[in-house]
């Protein structure tokens, strides 16, 4: 079952937020069916301070859109104003694996640890909830609306932004049958095919959750099923948790003053743990961040440092292609203890996951060059 479309004014306006695409898009497809004019729109809002390659991601993205709207009869318009509120959660939550509908639990129900939720969604025997087709055409433009081309801005990035590039990606990683190996490769540190690297356009909804579940059970029915396919699955879920959970309720928006000390520690990758500094020069040149950097990171800011969570949160929130408000909070709160995780935080032994995951010293040394 779909999720019904979340809220929008009424009109001929489409808030697309962060659907960007024509794919397994519900909210593009019940307007194209019901409205004989459309302007889908993006609210740009200048006020959000955004890292440069963040802000290049999701223009690449924007501009990749327009130009799939375009082929079909339509186009899109960028608002340089915040999201009215109406709309907010369109902006803020992406869409999951599973609909709420098809959970095998009421929303109250639904468990405050991943533990629990994970079980509950496997008894219920729900992977996740199928995806719906592209609209083939959309409806003209309102008269006299002209929308200025999308302009990209010159960056390299490490993952192209837009629902071709993401869709290209997800198709050589299964070419390549990477996900077999998910499982033994995905804690490694330095490499771009050691885990699936959809995060960027999962969190700008270039890429449908409910696609890549889809396409990952087809993988399973013409390769076999394995650890590395369910693994897969079993982190995706995670996303589907801290969205249901309501993360992305509790701000990382918190109010950043540049010339704050910890503010040029992590701008400046200096913060007094080699492996540390490592990640933030990572975080730094590339806009990306694999998870387990992302969890030593935070636990030192957190643990180690003593500092509130929602400053490494904002951190991350500026500098991330793949900035998620629902994951990004989930993990942080989790980490440091002052989300629902019944262990009271998560403290990691920073030397010891440099001797798990860096013995030779490869990965600083790498990170250190640049
Ligand atoms: C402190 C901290 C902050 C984070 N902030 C974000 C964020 O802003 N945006 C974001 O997408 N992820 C965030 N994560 C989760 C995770 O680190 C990234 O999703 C992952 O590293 C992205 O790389 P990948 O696509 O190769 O992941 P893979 O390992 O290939 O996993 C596949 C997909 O599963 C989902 N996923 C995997 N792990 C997690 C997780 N722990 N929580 C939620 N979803 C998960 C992602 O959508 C990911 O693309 C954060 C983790 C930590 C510890």
């Amino acid at each position: 079952m779909n999720t019904p479309p979340c809220p929008q004014p009424e009109g001929a306006i489409l808030h697309l937020g962060r659907h960007l695409r024509l794919d397994d898009n519900p909210l593009l497809a019940s307007a194209a069916a019901s409205r004989p004019r459309l302007l889908p729109v993006f609210a740009l809002d200048p006020a959000v301070r955004r890292g440069t390659h963040q802000e290049a991601f999701l223009l690449a993205a924007l501009a990749d859109l327009q130009a799939s709207l375009r082929q079909r009869g339509s186009d899109l318009l960028l608002l340089a104003e915040p999201p009215p509120a109406a709309v907010r959660e369109v902006y803020d939550s992406p869409r999951r694996m599973i609909d709420e509908a098809d959970l095998p639990f009421d929303p109250p129900a639904m468990p405050r640890t991943y533990t629990p939720f994970r079980q509950k969604v496997e008894a219920g025997g729900v992977r996740f909830s199928p995806p719906i087709a592209a609209p083939e055409r959309l409806p003209p433009l309102p008269d006299g609306v002209v929308c200025p081309t999308i302009v990209v801005p010159a960056l390299a990035l490490v993952a192209a932004g837009g629902e071709s590039a993401g869709r290209e990606h997800w198709q050589r990683y299964r070419d390549r049958r990477l996900p077999d190996s998910y499982k033994q490769t995905r804690n490694e540190l330095l490499g771009w095919d050691l885990s699936s690297k959809l995060s960027p356009w999962l969190a700008w909804g270039c890429l449908s959750p409910r696609r890549l579940a889809h396409d990952l059970a087809r993988y399973e029915a013409e390769h076999g099923a394995n650890e590395g396919t369910y693994w897969l699955w079993f982190e995706l879920l995670w996303r589907d948790f801290f969205s249901l959970r309501g993360d992305h309720r509790a701000s990382d928006a918190w109010s950043v003053d540049p010339a704050d000390p910890r503010w040029l520690m992590l701008a400046g990758a200096r913060l007094g743990h080699p492996l540390v500094d490592a990640g933030f020069r990572e975080l730094n040149a590339t806009g990306f961040l694999g998870n387990r950097m992302r969890q030593i990171a935070a636990s030192f800011c957190c643990h180690e440092l003593g500092w509130p969570w929602e400053i490494g949160a904002a951190y991350f929130a500026h500098q991330l292609i793949d900035h998620d408000p629902a994951s990004n909070v989930g993990n942080w709160r989790d980490i440091a203890g002052q989300g629902a995780d019944p262990r009271g935080g998560r403290r990691f032994d920073i030397e010891k996951q440099r001797e798990m995951y860096d013995p030779a010293g490869a990965y600083v040394r790498f990170w250190q060059a640049r």
